[in-house]
C-alpha cells in the first residue's frame, strides 16, 4: 500500500480534506495531536478501527481512545457523564487529558476491547479538530507508531514505522507540542483513578474534583498475572530497542558512574548542557529545569538512540512530579523497571 502524506504546511486546507474523505471512506490516517501522531479510523467503523490494531500490531486487549471535536460528539460514545468527569471536562477540554466513562452501545467492542468503558478526548491542536470535523465522525486513534517503540512525535517517525501499512499521515512541522500521551483517568471508580499520567498533572486535577488514586501501575511492575486497570500498562512499552537503565543521583555522580566504565557502546540520556565531560556518547533533551522541554523532546531523544550502535542507554532520571511524573513513567517503562541508584 502506498502511504500519501499530506502536508498542513503547504496545502492545509487539501490536506484535512483529504484526510477527512480517507477517514469517511474507512482509511486508516495518521494524525498529529498536541500529544504524539495519533492513528486514526473512524470510531463507529469496527473494520477500520481492526486495520489500526494490525498495522500497529497492537494486542488486541488494548483498548484505543476515542477523539472528539467538541462536546456535542459525547454523547454518541459515552452512555453517562459523571459529575466530576463534566467538572474536568470544564477545566481542561479541549487538552491532553483523557476520561474513561461507560460506553455507549453504538461504540464497537473492538475500539473498547471488550471493556463496558470507552476512553474519550477532546485535543486542543486546531488541526486535529479540523481533521475530526472534516471525517464527520469521532475518530479511534492510539499512538502511530509500531506497538511498544516510543511514540511518533513527528511525520518522519511515523513514517519510518508505518511506512506502506497505512494509507496516509498527515504532516505538521516540528515536535508535538507536548510530546507524550495525554492523561488518562477512570472516572467510574470513585475516587477516579489515575491509569496513566501526562501533561494534565495529578495536582491540577485534585485542585479541580479533590483527592484521586494514582494506580499501582503507574510507577511499580504489575504482579505478573495481576490484571491492569489500564490494559496498555502491562506492556514494555516506549522502549528503544537498546537496554535502558535509569539513573538516579546527581549530574556528578552519573557523570563519574559513566567515566568509570568509559564505553563506545554505552550511551548518557541526559539533559541539554550536560554530557559534554562524559567519555561516552551523549544524547541530551530538554533543559534540567524544564520538564516541558523534557516531555517534548524524550521520543525523538529515543529513537535517535535508535540510530546508534550501542548497547546500553543510562538514562538520568526525572523528579516525579508534576509533568515530570509522565516522564519518569514513560523512562520507566522503557528501562523495564530497571533503576540504579547512586544517591545524590
Ligand atoms: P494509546 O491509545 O496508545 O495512547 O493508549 C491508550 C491508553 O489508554 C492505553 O494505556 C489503554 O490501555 C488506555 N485505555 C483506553 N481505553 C481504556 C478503557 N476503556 N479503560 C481503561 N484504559 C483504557
Ligand atoms: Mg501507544
Amino acid at each position: 500500500m502506498e502511504t500519501k502524506e499530506l502536508n498542513l504546511i503547504t496545502n492545509r486546507e487539501k490536506a484535512i480534506e483529504e484526510a477527512g474523505e480517507l477517514l469517511k471512506n474507512g482509511g486508516v490516517v495518521a494524525i498529529p495531536t498536541e500529544t504524539v501522531y495519533g492513528l486514526a479510523a473512524d470510531a463507529f467503523n469496527a473494520d477500520a478501527v481492526a486495520k489500526i490494531f494490525e498495522a500497529k500490531g497492537r494486542p488486541q486487549d488494548n483498548p484505543v481512545i476515542v477523539h472528539i471535536c467538541d462536546r456535542d460528539q459525547l454523547s454518541k460514545v459515552v452512555s453517562a457523564v459523571p459529575e466530576k468527569a463534566e467538572k474536568l471536562m470544564d477545566a481542561f477540554w479541549p487538552g491532553p487529558l483523557t476520561l474513561v466513562m461507560p460506553k455507549a452501545d453504538a461504540v464497537p467492542s473492538t475500539v473498547c476491547a471488550g471493556l463496558p468503558t470507552v476512553a474519550v478526548r477532546f485535543p486542543r491542536d486546531k488541526d486535529t479538530q479540523d481533521i475530526i470535523r472534516a471525517a464527520g465522525t469521532p475518530l479511534a486513534a492510539p499512538s502511530a507508531n509500531i506497538s511498544g517503540s516510543p511514540s511518533p512525535t513527528k511525520a518522519l517517525h511515523v513514517m519510518s514505522d508505518l511506512k506502506g501499512k497505512i494509507d496516509a499521515v498527515v504532516k505538521a512541522s516540528g515536535l508535538c507540542e507536548v510530546g507524550l500521551e495525554s492523561t488518562v483517568i477512570d472516572m467510574t471508580k470513585e475516587p477516579p483513578v489515575l491509569l496513566r499520567p501526562g501533561a494534565v498533572t495529578p495536582e491540577q486535577i485534585e485542585s479541580v474534583i479533590g483527592k484521586i488514586e494514582i494506580s499501582e501501575g503507574v510507577l511499580h511492575q504489575l504482579p505478573e498475572g495481576e490484571t491492569a486497570a489500564s490494559p496498555g500498562m502491562k506492556y514494555r512499552h516506549y522502549a528503544p530497542k537498546v537496554k535502558v537503565v535509569l539513573v538516579k543521583g546527581s549530574y556528578e555522580k552519573y557523570r563519574d558512574f559513566l567515566n568509570d566504565r568509559q564505553s563506545s557502546k554505552n550511551v548518557a540520556l541526559c539533559y541539554k548542557g550536560e554530557g559534554t565531560d562524559i567519555g561516552c556518547p551523549a544524547i541530551s533533551y530538554g533543559l534540567c529545569n524544564s520538564p516541558e522541554e523534557q516531555a517534548k523532546e524524550l521520543f525523538d531523544a529515543l529513537r535517535r538512540i535508535d540510530k546508534m550502535a550501542v548497547n546500553v542507554v543510562y538514562a538520568r532520571c526525572p523528579k516525579p512530579e508534576g509533568i515530570g511524573l509522565a516522564l519518569y513513567n514513560r523512562l520507566i517503562r522503557a528501562a523495564g523497571f530497571e533503576v540504579l541508584d547512586l544517591g545524590e
